[in-house]
């Protein structure tokens, strides 16, 4: 299904991101690694390679909008269009909302909001001469419904996410370009193995998610043939925010 098509993945040196790139990989895609961290994304489209996947990596901080510019540039002049972006990269920060200075909050918003509207518009910009468009997946959170104390900065562009896709949505639908996001609850992206048995029962699906989790969604939600699948929030949270969370 994805022998034809180029995929664009922000964080993509590990994580959720490396996830995601490897399903691409698998599925036959070409894929370009955008990360900040250049030892991890070097080393990963090596292994990439190794698999037979044309890959690139790119390195590119996301909250700059010249290096957004520039990701795009390449991508194209390397493979000659772009299909897919995953807009994945992320950080996250704990800190008391009496404490959160301008500039932290600042780099939160820019990392993690303001990456995904001007990678978006970079991309749509050349997606929108495909004969079929193109689609573009964002990683929301659950964090955008519900709280622990001391995230608002996080939260606050997680939120932002999830309203930014049904705007793109609505804008870029006339371009066959289909917008949507993924809203992961805990997503181990550590050792697996060493998590507790309480970590995984609480869940309804009895397991804390895994990065596949999240790719097995991408490679749906990006298939040409579900692009009436547009404008929505996908959660993928093994049921976590369906559970009643009274104190008994
Ligand atoms: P991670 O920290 O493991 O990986 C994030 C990747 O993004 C890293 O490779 C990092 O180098 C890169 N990155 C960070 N800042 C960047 C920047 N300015 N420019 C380019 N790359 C940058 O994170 P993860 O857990 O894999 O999460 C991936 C996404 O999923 C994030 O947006 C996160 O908010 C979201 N998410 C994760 C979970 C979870 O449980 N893991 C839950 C909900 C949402």
């Amino acid at each position: 299904m994805f022998h034809d098509s180029v995929v664009v993945i922000t964080g993509g040196a590990q994580g959720i991101g490396r996830g995601v790139a490897l399903a691409y990989a698998k599925s036959g895609a070409k894929v370009v690694i955008a990360d900040i961290d250049l030892d991890k994304g070097k080393q990963f489209e090596s292994e990439l390679q190794e698999l037979g996947c044309s890959s690139l990596f790119v390195q590119t901080d996301v909250s700059k909008e010249p290096d957004i510019v520039s990701l795009m540039k390449r991508t194209v002049n390397h493979f000659g269009k772009i299909n897919i972006l995953v807009n994945n990269a992320g950080t996250f920060q704990h800190a008391s909302p009496y404490d959160l200075s301008m500039e932290d909050w600042n780099h939160i918003i820019q990392t993690n909001l303001s990456s995904v509207f001007f990678c978006s518009r970079e991309a749509a910009k050349i997606m929108r001469h495909n004969e079929n468009g193109g689609s573009i997946v964002s990683m929301a959170s659950t964090r955008a419904m519900m709280s622990e104390p001391f995230t608002e900065a996080y939260a606050a562009t997680k939120g932002g996410i999830v309203a930014l896709t049904h705007a793109l949505a609505r804008s870029f639908g006339p371009d066959k370009i289909t917008v949507n996001c993924i809203s992961p609850g805990w997503i181990e992206t550590g050792a697996y193995e060493d998590l507790r048995a309480i970590d995984h029962e609480q869940h309804l699906s009895g397991r804390v998610g895994m990065p596949e989790d999240i790719a097995q969604a991408c490679l749906y939600l990006t298939n040409p043939t579900n692009n009436f699948v547009t404008g929505t929030n996908l959660t993928i949270d093994g049921g976590m925010t369906k559970k009643m969370m009274y104190e008994e």
